[in-house]
């Protein structure tokens, strides 16, 4: 199959492609499993008719990718933004696969994209595209087929939309179709805020093994939303100092300290970062090269490129996005090796576990407590870390090739394993 005439060839989906020759190169892995492990195995393109508030109507274009179903149901989230492609979706859910394997999740990867700025949108139209897309998607989702989540642009109100027209469809409350809903609809405690909680928790247990007290780590977030924020929140609540973030709109920095509860509250009412003032103004492009400890990119991808990777000044770098990183900087990251880097698929893992967790208790109907829920997300996390570093230094990889490696070698053990049909 090749690249170029593929419908999924864009910048986004040819750097997933060349992160997984890579890892297969690095695992010797056979020819034969090579392209049957990378493709993904399926994708659905749709046009979504709605009624604006001003009774015009409204087409958008939705897509869901299904990357691997090996192993069990695909899992991935949606998001909503003007500017996603087919092409950044199939990396997306090619990133699943390898994350939800690393951590041992029963799961295939998958995600879902809908091209339009939520932001341009009413509630009630948001709430519109939220129930058409899940009726177009309704053959090819379910508890046990496809199970989407949120992802940038779609949050808990999104995923209640999207559980109750496909509640509605199959005639009973199947809360266990999405993850990432609101508590009072079968979602998990703690799920809003794992995918930061995750990051933080990782961050620590780093910066443990790099022995720098978190009182004296210095921090710097690019992408103040849902993940950002939570990251944010965790490590300041354990003593460290936030002294830049950054949204779409631009950034600050402030070398004393931001509260970043400030910085929350500030973005309810004004709904986003601009004019917030609380420490110099900057551009994301500056935010990025400020020295500090930890530098936590959590927005989109391929941020941290050949050109500003040689001047990214911290000691660690924790990839809260999926994919912030471009192969070429990943070249220059690896000479560098002052910087630490926590790749994406360890990294942001967190929010895919406690997905997880809430699935598990929606099928059982039997629902855990927010510590319970933490301290299982910490011990899988653990044990993620630990086959990381454990494969970095057996096989002297950089520590996302022994990520991308060990996620995709398991994938394609199944798939080797199930065979091919007929
Ligand atoms: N969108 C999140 C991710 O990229 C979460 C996916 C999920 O919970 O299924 O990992």
């Amino acid at each position: 199959m090749s690249l170029q005439h593929s419908l999924y060839d864009s910048p986004v989906f040819q750097m997933a492609c060349r992160q997984f020759d890579l890892a297969a190169d690095a695992i010797n892995m056979a020819d034969a499993m090579r392209d049957r492990t990378k493709y993904p195995r399926r994708c659905v393109a749709v046009a979504l008719p709605i009624k604006r508030d001003d009774g015009r109507i409204s087409v958008f274009e939705g897509y869901r990718v299904q990357h691997n179903m090996s192993t069990g149901p695909s899992k991935g989230g949606i998001r909503i933004h003007q500017d996603v492609t087919i092409g950044e979706v199939a990396a997306l859910a090619m990133w699943m696969s390898w994350k939800c394997s690393l951590v041992g999740l029963p799961y295939g990867g998958a995600k879902g994209g809908i091209v339009v700025n939520p932001l341009d949108l009413s509630f009630a139209e948001l709430e519109r595209l939220s129930r058409r897309y899940m009726q177009e998607m309704i053959s090819i989702v379910g508890p046990h087929k496809d199970i989407p989540a949120p992802d940038v642009g779609s949050n808990e109100q999104v995923m209640a939309w999207m559980m109750d027209t496909y509640s509605n469809h199959v005639g009973h409350v199947e809360p266990a179709v999405v993850t990432g809903k609101p508590i009072s609809l079968g979602g998990s405690a703690g799920r809003r805020e794992a995918t930061g909680e995750g990051v933080a928790y990782l961050v620590r247990a780093y910066l443990q093994d790099l022995k720098i007290p978190i009182s004296d780590a210095t921090i710097v977030i690019q992408g103040f939303g849902n993940v950002g924020s939570a990251v944010a929140m965790a490590l300041h609540r354990w003593g460290a100092r936030i002294i830049g973030i950054s949204d779409y709109t631009g950034g600050f920095y402030n070398p004393k300290g931001i509260n970043p509860k400030k910085a929350i509250d500030y973005i309810a009412y004004a709904r986003c970062l601009k004019d917030f003032h609380e420490g110099e103004e900057i551009t994301n492009e500056q935010l990025l090269e400020l020295p500090c400890t930890v530098l936590a990119p959590c927005a989109l991808e391929r941020v941290i490129t050949e050109k500003n990777a040689g001047r990214i000044n911290c000691r660690l770098l924790a990839e809260g996005a999926n994919g912030p990183t471009t192969n070429e900087a990943d070249k220059i990251l690896e000479q560098r090796t002052e910087i630490e880097v926590i790749p994406d698929v360890l990294c942001n893992s967190g929010g895919v576990i406690v997905s997880y967790f809430e699935w598990l208790q929606n099928l059982q109907c039997y629902y855990w407590e927010k510590e319970e829920v933490f301290q299982k997300l910490h011990t899988m996390l653990d044990k993620a870390k630990d086959s990381v570093d454990y494969q970095m230094r057996k096989m002297k990889f950089s520590r996302r090739l022994a990520a991308l490696t060990l996620g995709i070698q398991r994938v394609a053990e199944a798939k080797q394993k199930r065979g091919l049909f007929p």
